[in-house]
């Protein structure tokens, strides 16, 4: 029986001494009532709540769980290296180790620096685009999530206009809108940001079109500036290189974190020889930078990334959720809109504003030990089974039921955070997703 006693009584505690219960992409409200806040241990595909209550997972930690939570591979490495040292006064082997096998997989790379959070490592690549040549305007697309540091944070308290002076936006996959900002920047065009492909929450996800990879790497070359692929979130579920690589299209530098060492905490800046001599100039660091721990799980990662089959396997998995669910909804009578890569899944429900459906159909899930999430790309990983995929449609089938039954006399979303994201994620889609 689904419970929710002791998250309950967390959520409560957390008001007190956690500003607002959570914050960030946890903030509290965000997600129906139903989802678990707090959890007690994953693996393999699963996650245990702190009530005991039991989720086939299709969030994987936000990405961070590629080959499956606890791989015994990349346990074991850890564990290896964590009972010779972790914290230490400079870096292990793995270091060196690391960077080579990532400038070996990644065909633009040819260095890496290493740090822990998508974040730091975006962060890092936009200081690296200035020092290139001492430019300074950065173009980002409109609504695009790079981090949470002032430069890109999607919230704007606490930063000020000053912060963004020299930020562009422009938007995603629109030429017209690319050239206007090209312009604007004018002689002071640093660097061009991309996410490989469109991942933002509450929107349908898609990849850009080969015209518009190829010109953003051709307004860089003509104009001196550097192009950054943000592979943070999207890094090794589609390709075992950088993913703009499948369009013919190399960046100067690249971002990884989340899927690098399989859950432990590390990112990574990757630079081609052109970006080298700025990498070398800039200050960056942090105390827990040099950590051996997940340096060692990263090297057992990207080996088994490397030579094994995941990419085929979560590919194989991700099919039969899009086929079984696409079926489902029909045979229901919704209409489903599941966009992205099958890696990557975006389910949203069409007709649905508010996100009324998506929030019911999600919270039926997960009442029933599925973790579905309403707005998020989902992500899927190496240990989930087509096994794993028959049991979670027996669910969504029940859930589709369920929100049959409820269809009529679901409120509508109230939830003012909500309704101001979809709001503002409406303002920034590209035109050909507007038009
Ligand atoms: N870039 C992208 C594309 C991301 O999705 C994220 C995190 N969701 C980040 C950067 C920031 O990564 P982190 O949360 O590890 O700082």
């Amino acid at each position: 029986m689904w419970k929710s006693t002791n998250n309950q009584a967390l959520r409560e505690r957390a008001l007190k001494v956690i500003p607002g219960g959570m914050y960030g992409h946890e903030s509290t409200g965000m997600l129906p009532p139903d989802f678990p806040q707090y959890f007690e241990r994953a693996e393999g595909t699963r996650l245990w709540d702190v009530d005991g209550n039991c989720y086939i997972d299709y969030m994987c930690a936000f990405g961070p769980n590629l080959l499956g939570y606890g791989h015994a591979g990349v346990a074991e490495a850890a564990a290896r290296q964590a009972a010779l040292g972790d914290t230490m006064t400079g870096p292990s082997a793995a270091m060196v180790e690391l960077a080579e096998l990532f400038v070996g997989m990644v065909s633009h790379a040819d260095w890496a620096m290493f740090c822990k959070n998508g974040t730091d490592a975006t962060s890092m690549a936009m200081v690296c685009t200035r020092a290139h040549h001492n430019k300074r305007k950065i173009l980002v697309a409109h609504g695009t999530y790079h981090g949470a540091a002032p430069w890109c944070t999607p919230n704007p308290a606490g930063i000020t206009a000053e912060d963004r002076s020299h930020i562009i936006g422009f938007r995603y996959d629109d030429l017209d809108s690319l050239e206007q900002a090209v312009a604007q920047a004018g002689n002071d065009l640093a660097g061009i940001f991309a996410t490989p492909f469109r991942h933002e929450v509450f929107a349908d996800q898609f990849l850009p079109s080969p015209e518009y990879a190829h010109r953003v790497r051709a307004i860089c070359d003509e104009r001196d500036a550097l192009l950054v692929v943000d592979e943070v979130r999207s890094g090794f579920r589609l390709a075992r290189d950088c993913s703009w690589a499948a369009l013919g299209v190399q960046p100067d530098l690249s971002c990884w974190g989340k899927a690098i060492a399989n859950g432990h905490a590390l990112s990574a800046l990757l630079g081609s020889e052109k970006a080298r001599a700025a990498a070398q100039r800039i200050y960056v660091t942090g105390s827990f930078w040099f950590q051996a721990v997940p340096m060692a799980a990263a090297v057992a990662t990207l080996r088994e990334l490397r030579d094994g089959d995941y990419l085929e396997r979560i590919t194989h998995t991700g099919q039969l959720l899009r086929d079984g669910l696409a079926a489902q909804a029909a045979t229901h009578g919704f209409a489903l809109r599941q966009t992205g890569p099958v890696q990557m899944p975006q389910i949203l429900f069409e007709d649905d504003p508010d996100m009324r459906m998506g929030y019911a159909w999600t919270s039926s899930a997960i009442r029933r030990g599925v973790y579905l999430h309403p707005y998020h790309n989902m992500f899927l990983n190496a240990a989930l089974t087509p096994a794993d995929v028959a049991l979670t449609l027996e669910v969504t089938d029940q859930a589709f039921a369920e929100l049959k039954h409820q269809r009529p006399t679901l409120a509508p979303q109230a939830n003012p955070k909500v309704l101001a994201r979809l709001q503002s994620m409406a303002a920034a889609q590209p035109t050909r997703l507007a038009a």
